[in-house]
């Protein structure tokens, strides 16, 4: 490539909302057969809210939000904000905790008094042994609906209870259904690679007729799931942006960051949607073939 042409190609790109940090991801960006997409802030706003709180028999809910919100002082999650937030509104008195814990794609766990207490999916919240019978109901219908289900354990010395459940709702993208059918119409497969449960994934994945999904995917996973497609002779990109996108970003033959997005995804990553605008990808496409015509 002609370093004129990449100038271009950059200038060209940070007008139509996509930060080219290398020449390379613009150009391989037109040969993208398979873009795989992490759910949470990348097809969804990223800015949960807190939509139902569930305690368990006994427990009051405000005691439920107290001690969730006191792990996820400690945790810079997008799940943490909403928690925060929920417990600020109804001016809870936060307890203090120590020895804070985060567990990238499970959740948060922390010392409160002289208890352990857990805050995260239901992989996370079996680990502490306690059986989530109560709830699990309650918890599918809510991740029916594309809620994020988190569960509060509380552990006195060797004895896990399980506290309640909290959800939290967080709309997809308004253009993010838009995109998807342009990319797929552009002959490009969407796949989505998520942390979260399966029934929340599959939900919002139906929303936005995401034609396959991997849920419960820790970060080593998705960025198995990116090499295993390469491998398959796809060429793939892979948009996200959290933490935990971070290595699947830097494995795909092209990372989309979300400028949204924590400052290690974008780090990761070729290419940077300013404003986490999915439709920059489709731009993007339509310059990358542009500047490698203008080379050959
Ligand atoms: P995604 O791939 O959708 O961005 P993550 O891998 O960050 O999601 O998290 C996967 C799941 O782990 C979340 O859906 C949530 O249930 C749990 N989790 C992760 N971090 C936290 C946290 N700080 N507080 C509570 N739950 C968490
Ligand atoms: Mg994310």
């Amino acid at each position: 490539a002609t370093p004129m042409s990449i100038m271009t190609a950059t200038g060209r790109g940070a007008q139509a909302g996509v930060l080219v940090k290398t020449a390379e991801s613009l150009e391989r960006l037109a040969e993208v057969d398979m873009i795989v997409v992490d759910k949470t802030g990348t097809l969804t706003e990223g800015r949960p809210v807190v939509s139902d709180i569930l305690p368990n028999a006994g427990v009051t809910e405000n005691h439920v939000l107290e001690l969730a919100a006191a792990l996820e002082k400690g945790s810079e999650h997008p799940l943490a904000e909403a928690i925060l937030d929920a417990a600020g509104e109804r001016q809870l008195d936060i307890p203090v905790a120590n020895s804070f814990e985060a567990v990238t794609g499970k959740g948060v766990t922390a010392k409160i008094g002289t208890s352990r207490v857990f805050l995260g999916n239901a992989v996370f919240a079996r680990e502490t042994g306690v059986d989530l019978d109560g709830l699990d109901e309650r918890a599918e219908e809510l991740s029916e609906l594309g809620r994020t289900v988190m569960f509060l354990v509380q552990d006195f010395g060797g004895q896990a209870f399980l506290q309640g459940l909290i959800a939290v709702s967080d709309p997809v993208k308004p253009n993010a259904k838009v995109a998807i059918a342009a990319l797929h119409h552009d002959g490009v497969k969407i796949v989505m690679a998520t942390g979260d449960a399966p029934q929340t994934a599959a939900a919002v994945a139906a929303v936005l007729g995401i034609d396959e999904v991997h849920a419960g995917v820790l970060p080593e996973g998705k960025q198995k799931l990116v090499e295993d497609l390469k491998a398959g002779g796809h060429t793939v990109a892979m948009a996200g942006d959290g933490v935990n996108d971070a290595p699947a970003l830097a494995a795909a033959d092209v990372g989309l960051a979300m400028g949204t997005g924590a400052d290690v995804a974008v780090e990761s990553a070729g290419l940077t949607l300013l404003k986490g605008d999915l439709e920059g990808i489709l731009r993007a496409r339509t310059l990358a073939r542009e500047t490698v015509r203008n080379i050959r």
